[in-house]
């Protein structure tokens, strides 16, 4: 299986079908801090746009992946931080313009787009997703934790000028917290936004996974689907509660434990078994911990993952599934948390 730096998947997903991600920002590079991010904190806010990583090495693993696989419904830039923060995004677009047929996805807070120059970019794009969590400066600032110098108005007019330019499809992603923007008439001045923004489809999640506070408690499914009339066009519930597992979660997690009870891995094991970003393993086996189905376990400088016979399930350790030396290059091994990446449902 060929190892590639920045491009991860293809990973299964409810709306995008198999999608390959793009990471082209070093993780948890952000304009934001926001309270249910589940990459944990920002470690420090930036607005400062730059080639984080080069694109050049980017495109080529692009090529080499369309020549020797090129399958999958779309292509999503998206990863571990605000992909519009890489000052040459939109040339991923255009290159596969150029040499696929494949549709094209930015998954983006939209934070940036008062900048003719990010608009730009991204009208290059066949499927735009912004983040849309507040309705003024203040939950802007307590919901999102912008870098100081974002402004809230001046972001939502940007992504008004944009929507008018913009010929593709437009999502916007509402995340709702209880008791921070969850009450039905802050939800309905969302709306009220949503819709000058025009949007082709509206969704509604949750903080079902691990956010980066512990205060962020998530609503319950009934609460979310009480809440999609507000919107139009009508919002859909996105976020994945438990009970409904999910086909491709379920069958990814399956695929591991299989291979965990052959032998014990580490996370840049199955990153590399399963072609998977190093996130998206470690939400998997952090999944599989919680539920005890896996246990951790140091050997030198290196943590092994091991399946669990059912007698031994016990609590879920607290491990950082990022602390090989190898894996560390990819998360920071500071965080105890286990990391998810973002590919559809994470702003
Ligand atoms: S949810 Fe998205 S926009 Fe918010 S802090 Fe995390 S990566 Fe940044």
């Amino acid at each position: 299986m060929e190892k590639y730096k920045y491009i991860f998947g293809p990973v299964p997903s409810r709306r995008l079908g198999r999608s390959l991600g793009v990471d082209l920002i070093p993780y948890k590079t952000c304009t934001q801090d926001c309270v249910f991010c589940q990459l944990g904190r920002t470690p420090e806010k930036t607005l400062a746009r730059r080639e984080y990583v080069p694109m050049g090495e980017v495109l080529d693993e692009l090529g080499q992946w369309l020549k020797k696989d090129g399958k999958a419904d779309h292509i999503t830039l998206s990863g571990s931080g605000e992909p519009t923060l890489h000052s040459r995004f939109g040339e991923v677009f255009r290159f596969v313009r150029k040499n696929s047929t494949l549709e094209t996805v930015l998954l983006t807070n939209g934070s940036l787009f008062y900048l003719p120059e990010v608009r730009k970019e991204a009208l290059q794009a066949h499927i735009v997703k912004i983040s849309l969590s507040a309705w003024d400066q203040a939950s802007y600032r307590w919901v999102n934790r912008p870098h100081p110098d974002l402004n809230f108005k001046q972001s939502i007019e940007g992504q008004k000028a944009f929507r008018n330019e913009f010929k593709g499809e437009m999502w916007i992603e509402v995340f709702l917290v209880a008791g921070m923007n969850s009450i039905p008439s802050d939800v309905a001045k969302i709306a009220s936004l949503a819709e000058l923004l025009k949007p082709d489809r509206i969704h509604l999640n949750t903080a079902v996974r691990p956010p980066a506070e512990n205060f962020v408690a998530p609503l319950s499914r009934e609460r979310l689907a009480s809440l999609c009339n507000l919107f139009r066009p009508p919002a859909e519930v996105i976020a994945g509660y438990k009970d409904q597992g999910g086909l491709e979660t379920r069958a990814n997690e399956e695929a591991i434990i299989s291979m965990l009870r052959r032998r014990p891995c580490t996370a840049g094991d199955i990153t590399r078994a399963f072609g998977m970003h190093l996130n998206e393993a470690s939400k998997y086996l952090g999944s599989l911990l919680r539920q005890g189905q896996i246990r951790a376990e140091r050997a030198g400088d290196s943590v092994y993952f091991v399946a669990t016979m059912k007698e031994q399930r016990g609590p879920y350790p607290r491990v950082n599934t990022a602390s090989t030396s190898e894996d560390s290059k990819a998360e920071p091994p500071t965080t105890n948390r286990v990391g998810t990446r973002r590919l559809e449902n994470e702003r």
